[in-house]
């Protein structure tokens, strides 16, 4: 058993303040698989006396060093890589050859992009040719707390990491407590690539521990979050007493909805895209809107392509979908499959317990609903799991009605080959992000949600924002 009980504080691994024994479960076998520390006051003090210790010297140092160390750490990343995937695909369940290809893939590809976009940036410029004399400055807002959740944990980790350190801030990393390993590879990482100590500190803990500790302390000033909406509002109360700058990246129902003229290829994708990472995607495309004229073959095709989806061991390679990251979401999405059933939706793939084979573990049947209607559960409810609901629809005014009918706006898709009336959804989407016929955002590209999917953008120049104060200065001397 992987025994890590450590946290990196003041550039050193040094031991809990008090002993705190918690085990991280491999959702495979339902067996442990390491041992870690859940920190306490005590540590997550020492953690962010380290980062405002290091914050002046951080600040001050030029950009064009804080982006060379963000390119060593990518070059080590690069290096370590399978390590990586190791790491993700035994605590979270993600299949090793996702994990290699998508879950470290993720990490690297921010990394790059926050390197181009920093080199790019302009963090001290003149107002304008009508002012000579004003300066707009950006700087560092200051302490960061980072918390992160399981399901995709090194894109999370560098989208914030990334963006901070280039901005200049200094920060405390509490990654879930359900995946603390890869975080603390990471932490290794950003150790060999030379980050002054302080600038980066990492506290393993739960989150009515070390992260409410971090979101309450009055020596952070921004929290950036990712998880639960649930959690976001804990954390926006708690932040709200010291009024720290809070971001948070929250959850999603996104519609994908897919007209008579889509593509032939269109279910197919969203199906897939469903199913991916065991449905274990806040952008996932959890609600598939499906107009009147292909319904029935649509269906038909949705449960095919499900029941095609096979299901396995993380561990083993291949093309599979591992196994949910723990028995609270099992049971949950156990529940909500059966709501579903329960409120009279169409059940035409999967359904509740185990597949088949498949005794241990967290394995969920990837499940498809059909006949939905937007005010059941399973097209209200978050559910993070393999399960996809089925809606119909006949005009592309009820679409956009049932599509923004949701407490989330985080990503939406839209499949027709109209392109006008492509265009046309994607402005009237409540959404931070919308996908077009299968075609990804590009890099550099904002992530980020509306409504209760949070606020704050993630990625490119927009992420290093988010860690950015803007001053302005009257006065300026010529230099
Ligand atoms: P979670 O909210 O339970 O936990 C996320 C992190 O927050 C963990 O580190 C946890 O320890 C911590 N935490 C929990 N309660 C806290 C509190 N009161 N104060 C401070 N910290 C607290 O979420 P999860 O189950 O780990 O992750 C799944 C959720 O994350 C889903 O809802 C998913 O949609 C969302 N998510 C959103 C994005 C996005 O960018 N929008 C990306 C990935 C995941």
């Amino acid at each position: 058993m992987i025994e890590k009980r450590d946290f990196y504080i003041n550039g050193a691994w040094v031991a809990p303040a008090q002993a705190h024994d918690f085990e991280v479960i491999d959702p495979s076998t339902e067996e442990a698989c390491a041992v870690i520390s859940l920190g306490d006051q005590a540590d997550t003090d020492a953690a962010v006396a380290a980062a405002k210790a290091a914050l002046p010297g951080w600040m001050a140092t030029p950009v064009q060093d804080r982006i060379a160390l963000v390119e060593k750490l990518l070059e080590i990343y690069t290096k370590r890589g399978e390590e990586m995937a190791q790491a993700m695909s035994v605590e979270m369940g993600a299949p090793i050859d996702m994990a290699r290809s998508q879950q470290v893939g993720a990490g690297s590809y921010h990394l790059q992009n926050f390197i181009r976009a920093a080199k790019a940036y302009q963090f001290d410029a003149p107002l304008g040719d009508h002012a000579p004399n004003d300066r707009i400055i950006h700087e560092a807002v200051g302490v960061a707390a980072l918390i992160t959740p399981w399901n995709w944990p090194m894109n999370q980790v560098t989208l914030k990491v990334g963006a901070a350190a280039v901005a200049g801030c200094t920060m405390v990393l509490k990654p879930s407590e359900q995946s603390p390993l890869n975080a603390m590879l990471f932490a290794e990482m950003m150790d060999e690539a030379g980050f002054p100590k302080g600038v980066f500190n990492l506290v393993n803990g739960d989150g009515t521990g070390v992260g409410s500790q971090l979101t309450a302390h009055p020596d952070v000033d921004m929290v950036s979050f990712t998880g639960s909406t649930r959690a976001g509002i804990a954390i926006s109360k708690s932040a709200a007493e010291t009024l720290k700058k809070v971001h948070l990246e929250l959850g999603g129902k996104g519609a994908n909805v897919i007209f008579d003229d889509a593509d032939e290829k269109a279910v197919n994708r969203g199906v897939l895209s469903m199913m991916n990472n065991t449905g274990q995607s806040c952008n996932a495309p959890s609600r598939m809107l499906v107009q009147k004229g292909i319904y029935d073959q649509a269906v038909a095709t949705a449960a095919e392509v499900a029941s095609k989806v096979t299901v396995g061991p993380a561990s083993a390679e291949g093309r599979h979908i591992g196994p949910v990251v723990n028995e609270l979401q099992w049971n949950k999405i156990q529940d909500l499959i059966q709501q579903g059933i329960d409120e009279g939706a169409k059940l035409v793939a999967g359904g509740t317990g185990r597949p088949d084979g498949l005794n241990k573990g967290f394995y969920v049947k990837p499940t498809v609903f059909a006949d939905v209607n937007n005010q059941m559960v399973v097209a209200r409810e978050e559910i993070f799991g393999p399960v996809l609901s089925i809606i119909p629809f006949e005009t592309e005014e009820e679409a956009i009605e049932i599509a923004n009918d949701t407490p989330y706006g985080l990503t939406n898709y839209v499949q027709t080959q109209d392109g006008a009336r492509a265009n046309r959804m994607a402005r009237v989407l409540r959404s931070g992000m919308v996908e077009m016929n299968g075609k990804s955002r590009s890099a550099g590209s904002p992530f980020g949600g509306m409504k209760q999917s949070g606020n704050g953008r993630e990625g490119g120049s927009w992420g290093i924002e988010d860690f950015l104060e803007v001053k302005a200065v009257g006065g300026w001397a010529a230099e």
